[in-house]
């Protein structure tokens, strides 16, 4: 006995693993009428991750950029399954789903194997730490909803703790500095998040600490934000200069301990610097479950970076997987533009897909009519070859919308692609505008007016 899933034995079984950009964006295009549809993921929620770092300060509450995924699915034409549960194995030769239910309210994780007929890969990534001693133990991360909560309290608490009577000027000074590592849109944002809640907010709760916070990105390339203009790169050195954020460029940094960092920049000595904080945004790795899915396929998936797909986004070596989002390695970024219309792409296909199955299964029903096969027969079975003839699956196109950024200070940076040019602009009006990018893009009604809600508590009354 398993969970109720939505069995009709005329319909193909879709599994879908996830419910971030990717396999959220589907569900919404997704026609249900045509599959048993069943959703997988650790999170009954999709979560907007542009916004997570305003969580990450308080700007914007938890809830305000959580959408259910339940939600969803409840407003399909036809019932869609969702389990909260993580997915540990996938076989691409049997066609089956493994996944465990990890709630500690059980004595023993339950598993279950279902089968699939094609599965919908969207697991996305994890945060990569490529190893670097005492990031795990030490440093906050910024993928989940969790992790911007943990990193509020952390942050809170190196504040509170700076403030006790007994501590030293010197522990002041190390409590209150904040180290982001990585020059990528995550660690700018966060960066530019952290000034904001320490000149808005902070600044006037605890005037007398003030002199002590110190905000430091390092980044290992010479440059941050590489996949932005010269111009907007100029432009947040600038406004992060005048926000007194010290950028290290160049700089790597090699251990992260319980109140320090490592740092090697690129022409000088290892160097220890120390802090209270330390946000680690250093980009993306593979899911064990990614890494051991592809070793299942080791002739076709030989791409460290993650699933190789073809033009469709069927996975190489497994053609009834489709894989999306930040667990593939294509030509496009892993962002949540690429997720979001490879998950649109792929419900518009396997609309077509399920219509050419019940084709196929029709022309097939023709045939097994042996010797029976009249002028009407022939007459049917032709049409029927011709409609599948027109059923055209075409490729995935990806059509770029633009590069955004939020970079503190109420600016931000935006790179859009007008009448086929490259446009730059950066400051206040960006910021209006990427504001409105946001709160236009959100998934309900629900998560704008809680965001606009938040946006004008912190204006009226702070964080
Ligand atoms: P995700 O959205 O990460 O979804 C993966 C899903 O899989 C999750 O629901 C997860 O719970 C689930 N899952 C994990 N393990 C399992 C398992 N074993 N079994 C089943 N399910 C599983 N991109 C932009 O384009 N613009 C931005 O402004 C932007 N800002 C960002 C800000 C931050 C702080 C971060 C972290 C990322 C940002 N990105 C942005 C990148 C964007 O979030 C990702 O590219 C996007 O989330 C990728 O979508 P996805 O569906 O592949 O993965
Ligand atoms: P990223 O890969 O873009 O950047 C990580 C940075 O960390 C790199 O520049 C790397 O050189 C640096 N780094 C790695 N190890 C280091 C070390 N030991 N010491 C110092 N620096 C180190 O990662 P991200 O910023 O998390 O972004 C991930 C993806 O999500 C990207 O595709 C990005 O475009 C997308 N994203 C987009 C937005 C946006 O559009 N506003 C916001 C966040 C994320």
């Amino acid at each position: 006995p398993g969970p109720q899933l939505p069995f009709d034995p005329s319909k193909k079984t879709l599994v879908v693993l996830g419910s971030g950009w990717g396999a959220t964006s589907l569900l919404k295009h997704l026609d249900t009428e045509n599959y048993n549809t069943i959703v997988i993921s650790p999170k009954n929620f999709f979560l907007f991750t542009p916004l997570l770092p305003s969580v990450a300060v308080g700007t914007l509450a938890a809830r305000s950029i959580l959408q259910p995924t339940r939600f969803i699915a409840r407003h399909k034409a036809r019932e869609v399954a969702v389990i909260e549960a993580e997915a540990t194995d996938v076989d691409p030769i049997n066609k089956t789903v493994t996944f465990t239910d990890s709630s500690p309210l059980r004595p023993v994780e339950p598993t279950r194997t279902i089968n699939y007929d094609y599965l919908v890969y969207a697991v996305g990534a994890e945060t990569q730490t490529f190893g670097i001693p005492g990031v795990k133990e030490n440093a906050c991360f910024l993928k989940e909803i969790a992790d911007a909560e943990q990193m509020q309290r952390r942050f809170l608490d190196c504040v509170e703790t700076a403030a006790f009577p007994t501590t030293s000027e010197e522990e002041k000074r190390r409590l209150l500095h904040m180290v982001v590592v990585g020059g990528g849109p995550t660690g700018i944002e966060v960066a530019g998040e952290l000034h904001d809640f320490l000149e808005e907010d902070l600044k006037s709760w605890y005037p007398e600490l003030h002199p002590y916070m110190r905000l430091t990105l390092v980044e290992a390339l010479p440059n941050v934000l590489p996949m932005f203009s010269k111009e907007l790169i100029a432009y947040t050195v600038k406004t992060f200069k005048e926000s007194k954020i010290d950028i290290m460029t160049g700089t790597m940094v090699k251990a992260v301990n319980p109140a320090s960092v490592i740092l090697k920049p690129k022409d000088a000595p290892e160097q220890q610097v120390d802090c209270g904080l330390v946000v680690w945004a250093a980009g993306n790795t593979s899911r064990s479950i990614t890494k051991n899915l592809m070793a299942k396929l080791p002739h076709d998936q030989t791409n460290k970076r993650g699933i190789s797909v073809d033009g469709h986004l069927r996975m190489l070596g497994a053609p009834s997987i489709f894989a999306i989002g930040d667990c593939t390695s294509t030509s496009y970024a892993p962002t949540a533009q690429v997720a979001s219309q490879q998950g649109a792409y792929l419900a518009r296909i396997l609309k077509l897909v399920a219509k050419r199955n019940v084709l196929e299964d029709q022309a097939k029903a023709l045939a097994s009519t042996d010797g029976q096969l009249d002028d009407e027969t022939t007459k049917r079975s032709e049409k029927l070859r011709k409609q599948i003839g027109k059923i055209r699956l075409n490729p995935f196109q990806y059509s770029h919308q633009g590069s955004l950024a939020y970079i503190g200070s109420d600016k931000a940076i935006a790179d859009l692609p007008i009448f086929g040019r490259e446009w730059a602009s950066g400051g206040v009006a960006t910021y209006l505008f990427w504001r409105s990018v946001y709160l236009s893009s959100l998934f309900s009604l629900r998560n704008r007016a809680l965001v606009t809600g938040d946006w004008l508590r912190v204006k009226f009354f702070g964080r």
